[in-house]
């Protein structure tokens, strides 16, 4: 009760304070409030951020409030990325091949659209860059994560992309959008023993599914026997901190990558195109690592990346 008291004195609220948010639904338990109030005290920046449930229906109406109140930012997420496209007043390239949105910024009135998790998906991977040219990925999914992925590995240099989706439609939709971007890509299906198969050879293999996800369950069907020891093994699934996927690469003694990663990334380039401030990913890290904790998403041996 004190502990709450206090953090709503240190918020110091005052009529200047700048309003950011972000939408989506459901929202409960995004991260996203997490980090970026974090990165505000860290920077000595007098905003909030806050997290608004807009239902798919009240989504052109909550764009008129957000012109109409000033918020000078949001964050974009599950089901809105793709139908707010039709409402801002600009969309930056990637995003528009994309054709989903993940961050607004109010510059004046006008609301502009971007898209950071291609550059949230890359930044965890610059180590591997050299490794991942000409290389070939089986990426697991083909909603609209995988499609910023899809992106994302086209300027990577990445050649072959194996897709792997539960629904066929969507699937040959990624591999359409992957053909035209011009990689060489094929759908597969979603067979477990192809997925198997493809694993021993690939150099990155990427879970954009929820599966493993904490209150979805399931896991991605790979084994450990599978995976190859000199791939990279990368699940954008954030919670729990180790996704069953992940605890087989490591099994393996393949390089894993987190979701966390990924988290962590696209919010800091959101947080530059509203403020001009990159923030160090370290203590953004950290402090999601403290949430996950708090609701029982890290396992004891969780080892943390160094920066
Ligand atoms: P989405 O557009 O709804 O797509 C979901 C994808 O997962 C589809 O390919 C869907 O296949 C597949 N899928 C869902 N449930 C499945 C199941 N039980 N078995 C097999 N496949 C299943 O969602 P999204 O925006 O791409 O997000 C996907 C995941 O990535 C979510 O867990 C999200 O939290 C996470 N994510 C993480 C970050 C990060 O920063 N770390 C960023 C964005 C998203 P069908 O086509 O067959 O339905």
């Amino acid at each position: 009760m004190i502990l709450q008291r206090v953090s709503i004195v240190e918020l110091r609220i005052r009529a200047s304070t700048g309003v950011y948010c972000i939408i989506g639904y459901p929202i409960a338990h995004s991260l996203s409030p997490v980090i970026h109030n974090h990165a505000f005290r860290l920077y000595g920046i007098d905003a909030v951020y806050v997290a608004f449930e807009v239902r798919p229906e009240m989504l052109e109406v909550a764009v008129n409030g957000i012109r109409a109140l000033g918020i000078k930012g949001l964050t974009v997420t599950i089901p809105h990325k793709e139908r707010i496209v039709a409402y801002l007043d600009y969309i930056d390239d990637v995003a528009k091949s994309i054709g989903a949105v993940n961050t607004v910024k109010n510059e004046d009135g006008r609301l502009l659209g971007y898209n950071t998790d291609v550059w949230g998906f890359l930044e965890p991977l610059k180590p591997y860059t050299s490794k991942l040219k000409g290389g070939s990925v089986l990426l697991i999914g083909a909603g609209g994560a995988a499609r910023a992925i899809v992106y994302a590995l086209k300027s990577l240099g990445v050649t072959r992309v194996y897709i792997a989706n539960r629904t066929a439609d969507r699937g040959l939709l990624m591999e359409k959008y992957a053909l035209s971007l011009g990689l060489d890509a094929k759908y597969i299906g979603f067979d477990e023993i192809y997925m198997n198969e493809l694993s021993r050879s690939v150099d990155l293999i990427v879970n954009a599914t929820p599966l493993g996800m904490h209150g979805v369950g399931g896991r991605v069907p790979i084994g450990s026997d599978y995976i190859n020891k000199d791939a990279i093994v990368y699940d954008i699934v954030y919670n729990p901190l180790e996704t069953p996927l992940l605890m087989e690469a490591k099994k393996a003694g393949a390089i894993t990558i987190p979701g966390i990663e990924m988290l962590v990334f696209q919010a800091i380039l959101a947080f530059e195109i509203w403020t001009g401030i990159r923030p160090e990913p370290k203590p953004l890290r950290d402090v999601v690592i403290k949430a996950l904790k708090h609701q029982g998403q890290v396992n004891e041996n969780y080892i943390r990346k160094k920066d």
